[in-house]
């Protein structure tokens, strides 16, 4: 009822909660790294078949009590966001698309049986807990506050089926600039012993379980000298996917950008769907199709694929230097290439408020 959706949608601050003192704070705002520290408080909210969505509340942050039984620890059934509150000159605080993460999050939920959170309370957690620990998020550079909602089954039990007791939490994180050195293009490791996502599977969900299965890789990928992990597709192990947390673009030689398209085993990036709007504007093209990694090496060899580039969140845009695999590799570049910092650029402008936001892309928080 509509009582009852405006009740939740009122998240109960408490009042009491100790403040790291403003010398600390200023400390970690300085130099915070990347999800190493977080805000005093977080949010909580509860469902229940019988009740819905209720207990909303922002409060301590701080551990989380579970039984030894809930199921989370048994089957993964859980999912996350990561999205972003950036402070521009005027001090005011914005976030980046946030819609589309709360849609993202509803169809993570669909795919591994979790209760809906309606988008007006995902919003509204996300604004409650950046209003609540606003003085924790950082001004200048490329830094901002990594949001991170997440929903897991807390009930107690150990029968394999949707939980009857599932929990929504909002934690925040300061984050500097992802490259403390300058942008550098990175190393990405060609995975053939494994996959990430098969067709009917939950690639397209942002599952913790995904990055679970993703650390054997990317494992074998810091034991052959590479950063990151490209994935392949599971049934020919020939298309293009996507890193283990990041989207791709390949830049052509006649402004065209082509991203793999999505497929139902790629997770559909917030950036990677922004760049595709972005394009036009930059003089730029774009295609969604299919890319085999046949395409990949030879494009680079003759010339054709100028530049690559990697998008999600937390990195923004990153310029991918080299492609190595068992027994070869592609080499990019060594130094970022000019459509990968322009595309950059004018991302962040907008995130942080220094180019009009002609998209509609930002949210008052
Ligand atoms: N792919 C995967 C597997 C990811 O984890 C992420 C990060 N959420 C992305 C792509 C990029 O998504 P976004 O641009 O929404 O951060």
């Amino acid at each position: 009822t509509e009582a009852a959706v405006q009740q939740v949608l009122r998240f109960e601050v408490d009042p009491g909660v100790a403040r790291l003192p403003e010398p600390e704070r200023a400390g970690i705002l300085a130099a915070p790294g990347f999800g190493k520290h977080f805000t005093d408080h977080m949010v909580t909210a509860t469902w229940t078949p019988a009740e819905g969505w209720h207990d909303a509340r922002v409060h301590a942050y701080g551990p989380i009590t579970l039984s030894p039984a809930a199921a989370v620890l048994h089957y993964a059934q859980e999912i996350f966001e990561g999205l972003k509150a950036y402070r521009h000159e005027d001090g005011s605080v914005w976030g980046f698309r946030p819609e589309a993460n709360a849609a993202r999050f509803a169809r993570s939920a669909r795919r591994l049986a979790l209760p809906e959170l309606p988008e007006e309370l995902f919003l509204s957690s996300i604004e409650a807990l950046v209003r609540t620990d606003v003085d924790w998020v950082p001004s200048g550079g490329e830094s901002s506050l990594y949001l991170r909602p997440f929903m897991f089954a807390s009930e107690s039990f150990l029968g394999v089926r949707p939980a009857h007791e599932v929990t929504y939490c909002v934690i925040a994180s300061p984050a500097g600039a992802y490259f403390s050195g300058g942008v550098s293009p990175v190393s990405i490791w060609l995975s053939t012993d494994y996959t990430r996502a098969a067709p009917g599977g939950t690639g397209a969900a942002k599952c913790g379980g995904n990055y679970a299965a993703s650390l054997a890789p990317q494992q074998e990928a810091f034991a052959h000298g590479c950063e990151q992990v490209c994935f392949l597709d599971a049934a020919e192990q020939r298309w293009v996917e996507e890193l283990g947390g990041m989207n791709l673009y390949f830049v052509h030689a006649d402004g065209t950008l082509v991203t793999p398209e999505l497929t139902g085993t790629i997770l559909e990036g917030v950036t990677r769907s922004s760049i595709l709007t972005l394009a036009g504007g930059l003089g730029l093209r774009t295609q969604e199709r299919r890319v085999s990694v046949d395409e990949w090496r030879a494009g680079v060899a003759s010339g054709e694929i100028t530049e690559v580039f990697a998008c999600g969140t937390a990195a923004v845009v990153t310029p991918l230097g080299r492609l190595a695999w068992e027994g070869g590799e592609t080499v990019m570049g060594t130094e970022p290439g000019p459509v990968t910092m322009r595309v950059r650029q004018a991302l962040l402008d907008i995130q942080h408020g220094r180019a009009a936001d002609t998209h509609g892309w930002l949210r008052q928080l």
